[in-house]
């Protein structure tokens, strides 16, 4: 009899480790399968912005998503799937994109998202595909040249989850600032008079005085904001597939041309 319970309590025992160790090795598969799961879907689904004219813009006319990060998304489905057209786009804010990456709703992010040590803690980061600044958009006749002639008395308008509304804390910890779901809410804002200035990179901010010439960008930028493309940790292998594409695109003059297109200038 006590020998019999032995031997179930062992058997026990090992069938917890068996599941276990298959419940740890579900769990890194989680973070590895990027291409494999892209291939069986037939289609690369990434998350872009839809309110950001010149990086990724819904026309609501057409429903077509436009802009720089969205060309270099149609390149990485042809990378992987052989047709630029297999691609879904995915709305993300500043604030959901992390979150919906680890999910698994999409299988990367390419919208406007800067690189930062915090942000790599949660997850891995492309090669550096743009570099922005941090600066100001007010009206045309405002007395604001500087970050300097923020005051108490400044409202300034940003988006929820972005490195903009952190950083302008420091920069400016006199200011208010007032945080949105998204950057098409805070140019409503600003427009309705609700804000002294909209913060965020100046490559933004010009698409934005693009779209309404009332407002103009300041020259001088305060921040240094690198982009990269957010895939899940530890994806080594789709990592690779992208930063090979970044690197084709840079080496076969694709890269500048797109960049001409959308920013009006050659990349430095
Ligand atoms: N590049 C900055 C960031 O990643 C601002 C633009 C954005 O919110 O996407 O937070």
């Amino acid at each position: 009899m006590k020998r019999w319970m032995k031997l179930m309590s062992m058997a026990i025992v090992a069938a917890f480790v068996v599941s276990a160790l298959s419940a740890c090795g579900n769990q890194a598969s989680e973070g590895e399968g990027t291409l494999a799961k892209i291939k069986s879907r037939g289609k690369v689904i990434a998350g872009v912005k839809y309110d950001l004219n010149l990086f990724g813009l819904k026309d609501p006319a057409t429903g077509k998503v436009q802009g720089l990060d969205i060309d270099i998304a149609k390149q990485i489905a042809k990378k992987v799937l052989g047709d630029e057209d297999a691609i879904e786009f995915m709305e993300v804010t500043s604030k959901t994109r992390i979150p919906m990456l680890k999910n698994g709703d999409i299988d990367f992010i390419i919208a406007t998202m800067t690189i930062t040590d915090e942000r790599k803690k949660e997850i891995d980061f492309s090669d550096v595909y743009f570099t922005a600044g941090q600066s100001l958009l007010v009206p045309a006749d405002s007395p604001i040249n500087s970050i300097k002639d923020l005051t108490k008395d400044s409202k300034v308008l940003t988006a929820k989850g972005s490195t903009s509304a952190k950083n302008i804390r420091e920069s400016a910890p006199d200011a208010q600032i007032l945080e949105f779901e998204n950057y098409a809410e805070a140019f409503t804002a600003l427009k309705a008079k609700q804000g002294s200035a909209l913060t965020t990179d100046n490559a933004l901010l010009y698409g934005m005085a693009k779209q309404d010439n009332n407002f103009r960008v300041l020259d001088e930028t305060f921040t240094e904001e690198p982009y990269g493309i957010g895939i899940r940790k530890g994806d080594t292998e789709f990592i690779k597939a992208v930063n090979d594409t970044l690197k084709e695109l840079k080496e076969n003059g694709e890269y500048e041309k797109m960049y001409e297109k959308w920013i009006g200038k050659k990349p430095n």
